[in-house]
Formats: C-alpha cells, sequence, structure tokens
C-alpha cells in the first residue's frame, strides 16, 4: 500500500502530547490564503509516494525515543485508507496515534480511524459560513460538526483558530467554538491561537497583517471565559 508523503520528522514536540515522529502527508482539499506550506496543497506526485513498509520501518527505529505519532499534511485524511493500515501497526507497537486535520471529512463515518486514533487536533478557520469559503475555498459545515462529534467522543485533543489582524472576524469564530463546545468543556479540549505570520505564505496574501500581542491576549481571556482549561497563544 502506498501513501503520498511530504516530509517525515523522526521528533517532533510540536505535533501533539510529548515526542512524536510525524508524517506529513502531501496534497489538500483546502486553498486557504495563508497557508504556510502551499507546496503541500497539490496532490504531488508518483515520486514522493512511500510504501506503508518503509513508514512503518522509519517509525521502528524511532519507537525508543516517541511516544507516538501524529499525521499531518497537506489533509492526511484524505489517505484515510493508508493511515488506518498504518495506526494499526503503530498500536502494536504501544504507541499513541493522533491526527492534525483540516476537519473536512466526515469522521463519524469512519469507525475503524475513530478506534484507532487517541486524539484529534482540529482546524476551525472560520465559524462564519461565509468567511471559511472566502478563506479556504470550502464549506466549513462539516467542519464544525467534527468538532462537535470528536469532542462528544473525549478525542478532541485540541482546536486551532489562526488570527489575521482585520481580514477574519476572530472574536466570532472563538466565541462560536466556545458555544459550540459548550457541553464538553468539562474534559480538557485545548484551544491554540495562532497568530498569521507572512513568512511562507504566497505572495498575493503576504500584505495580510499579523494580530498584536493585545488582541491575542484578548481572544485567549474569551476563549478561558467561554470555558477552554487551556488556551495558548503561539509565537
Ligand atoms: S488546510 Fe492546511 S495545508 Fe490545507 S491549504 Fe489550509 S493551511 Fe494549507
Amino acid at each position: 500500500m502506498l501513501g503520498r508523503i511530504s516530509q517525515i520528522i523522526d521528533s517532533s514536540v510540536v505535533d501533539g502530547p510529548g515526542n512524536r515522529t510525524a508524517i506529513f502527508f502531501q496534497g489538500c482539499n483546502f486553498n486557504c490564503h495563508y497557508c504556510h506550506n502551499p507546496e503541500t496543497i497539490s496532490h504531488g506526485n508518483p515520486k514522493q509516494d512511500m510504501e506503508l513498509s518503509e513508514v512503518v520501518e522509519r517509525i521502528k527505529r524511532n519507537r525508543p525515543f516517541i511516544k507516538g505519532i501524529t499525521v499531518s499534511g497537506g489533509e492526511c485524511s484524505l489517505q484515510y485508507a493508508f493511515i488506518e493500515a498504518l495506526f494499526l501497526e503503530t498500536k502494536k507497537m504501544g504507541l499513541s496515534n493522533y491526527i492534525d486535520t483540516n476537519g473536512s471529512l466526515a469522521f463519524w463515518e469512519l469507525p475503524a480511524i475513530i478506534e484507532l486514533t487517541d486524539g484529534f487536533m482540529l482546524d476551525v478557520k472560520a465559524t462564519d459560513a461565509k468567511s471559511h469559503m472566502e478563506l479556504t475555498g470550502e464549506d466549513n459545515a462539516v467542519v464544525l460538526k467534527n468538532a462537535e462529534f470528536l469532542a462528544s467522543i473525549g478525542k478532541l485533543h485540541e482546536v486551532r483558530t489562526v488570527v489575521v489582524k482585520d481580514e477574519l472576524n476572530n472574536q466570532k469564530t472563538v466565541e462560536e467554538v466556545g458555544d459550540l463546545l459548550q457541553e464538553h468543556l468539562d474534559q480538557p479540549i485545548r484551544y491554540k491561537l495562532i497568530p498569521f505570520r507572512p513568512h511562507g505564505v504566497r505572495t498575493a496574501y503576504g500584505h495580510w497583517q499579523s494580530p498584536d500581542l493585545e488582541e491575542m491576549e484578548r481572544l485567549k481571556d474569551l476563549a478561558l471565559a467561554k470555558g477552554f482549561k487551556e488556551v495558548i497563544v503561539t509565537s
């Protein structure tokens, strides 16, 4: 079985809990204006294909040093059959499995993936449907349903929103994510707020501005007031 992979990072401490091997799949079904890795959006070419056994061997080599693996992208869930096969192998190694996703795939229709996954890190780029469409080129109905579904089964590890000055209604998104997850916030669901940075972004959107620290702190306070126990502002 082949997976189309853009990069493997053997040891990462920023892709889920603990030290993990992060596998970045090639290809994405969104086209976000602020994407920092626009080269991972295209569906790539056969030179990027790796056999499942090759990926498994690489993870085995890392096994003494890692707590688990995280699949990311691009949008990894587009290659869900490969992920299911990979997660079966990593579970046999006693590793935890995390998925970093844009939430566009109906996870409630994939019980095998749900069973094998310990936690999801889900982007909610905008709760407003029109803004989401403008930003990503896709609708957000499935994303929002995934947020609620994954929280309801106790597997939503983290929600992430990229904050852009003036271009997006960041306050509305943070408030509405809080409202959407309200009844699940007794769980340790983390909200990560990420300030937009122009580095790596396509030139057409390079003029977008980063929010200032005060704006990030204001949104953090808003998320805490909504009931999130842990809110992180990245640098
Ligand atoms: S979902 Fe992620 S990888 Fe896909 S276009 Fe958006 S930012 Fe880029």
